[in-house]
C-alpha cells in the first residue's frame, strides 16, 4: 500500500476528536490531532497535509483563520482540501465561495461515519486531480490560454496571471474540454466536487471573477462563455473566438 495519507483535525472537544481519530486511523489514515487554534496553526505548517478537519469555533485561534492560513499554503504549493466542521449555516456561503473556499463543510451534530464518508471522497478526488495533472503534464493551451497544471500557473496572450487554487481548477476543468457546454451543476460536482444543489451561485462567483482575469473586456467575454440556459463553455480555438464571440456574448444575462 502507498504511504498512508495524513490528515489533521483541529477539535477542541476531546471526545469528538478521540472519535474522528479512531475511526480515520480505521480507514487507513494517519491522523494528527490538534486541540486549539494556536496548536492548529503550528500544526499546518508541519506539512505537508493530505486533508483538514476544521472545527469552526476554537480557543485561540478560529477555524476560519486557519482555512485561510491553509489555503495561502496551497496558494504557493499543493491544494489541501477541507472539511469545515459546525459551520453556521449563514457561514456557509462564505466557507465554501471565494473568500474562505473549504471543499466542504458538516454541520454539528453529525455523524462520525458521514465525516469519514466525506474525507475519503475528498482524498479520491484530489487523488483524481493529481493524477490527471501528472497525465497532462506539461502545458495546456486553449487559444491564447496556457496552463501548467504542474506549477499551477497560468497565462492569457503570454503574460501570467494571478488565478486562486479554486480558479485555476475551474480554468483547467474549461481547457481539459475546450468547446464544451457544462451546466454550473456539473461544474460544481466535477470542480468543487459537491453532488448537491443549492451552491450554483457560487460557480458564477467564480466564473465572473475568472473573467476579470482572462477577459480583455469581462463584461463582454470572448473567453469563458455563457451559454444562456445551459452553462458555461471555453471557446475551444483562437480562429473560432472572433466569430463565435459576439453571439454568445449577446445572451449574457443583465448583470
Ligand atoms: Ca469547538
Amino acid at each position: 500500500m502507498d504511504t498512508p495519507k495524513r490528515v489533521l483535525i483541529v477539535e477542541d472537544e476531546a471526545h469528538i476528536a478521540e472519535l474522528m481519530r479512531m475511526h480515520l486511523a480505521d480507514e487507513g489514515y494517519a491522523v494528527t490531532h490538534a486541540a486549539d487554534g494556536h496548536a492548529g496553526l503550528q500544526a499546518l505548517a508541519r506539512g505537508p497535509w493530505d486533508a483538514l478537519v476544521l472545527d469552526l469555533m476554537l480557543p485561540g485561534v478560529d477555524g476560519l483563520e486557519i482555512c485561510r492560513a491553509a489555503r495561502a499554503h496551497s496558494a504557493v504549493g499543493r491544494y489541501t482540501p477541507i472539511i469545515i466542521t459546525s459551520a453556521r449555516s449563514s457561514e456557509v456561503h462564505r466557507i465554501l465561495g471565494l473568500e474562505l473556499g473549504a471543499d466542504d463543510y458538516l454541520a454539528k451534530p453529525f455523524s462520525v461515519l458521514e465525516l469519514v464518508a466525506r474525507v475519503r471522497a475528498l482524498l479520491r478526488r484530489s487523488e483524481a486531480m493529481a493524477r490527471s495533472a501528472r497525465v497532462e503534464a506539461g502545458r495546456l493551451e486553449v487559444g491564447q490560454l496556457a496552463l501548467d497544471p504542474v506549477t499551477r500557473e497560468a497565462w492569457v496572450e503570454g503574460r501570467a496571471i494571478d488565478l486562486t487554487p479554486r480558479e485555476f481548477d475551474l480554468l483547467h476543468f474549461f481547457a481539459r474540454h475546450p468547446g464544451r457546454v457544462f451546466s454550473r451543476l456539473e461544474l460544481l460536482d466535477k470542480v468543487w466536487g459537491y453532488q448537491h444543489d443549492g451552491y450554483e451561485h457560487t460557480v458564477n462567483t467564480h466564473i465572473n471573477r475568472l473573467r476579470t482575469k482572462v477577459e480583455a473586456d469581462p463584461g463582454a467575454p470572448r473567453r469563458i462563455l455563457t451559454v444562456w440556459g445551459r452553462g458555461y463553455r471555453l471557446v475551444a480555438g483562437t480562429g473560432a473566438e472572433g466569430e463565435a464571440a459576439p453571439v454568445d456574448a449577446a445572451t449574457e444575462p443583465p448583470p
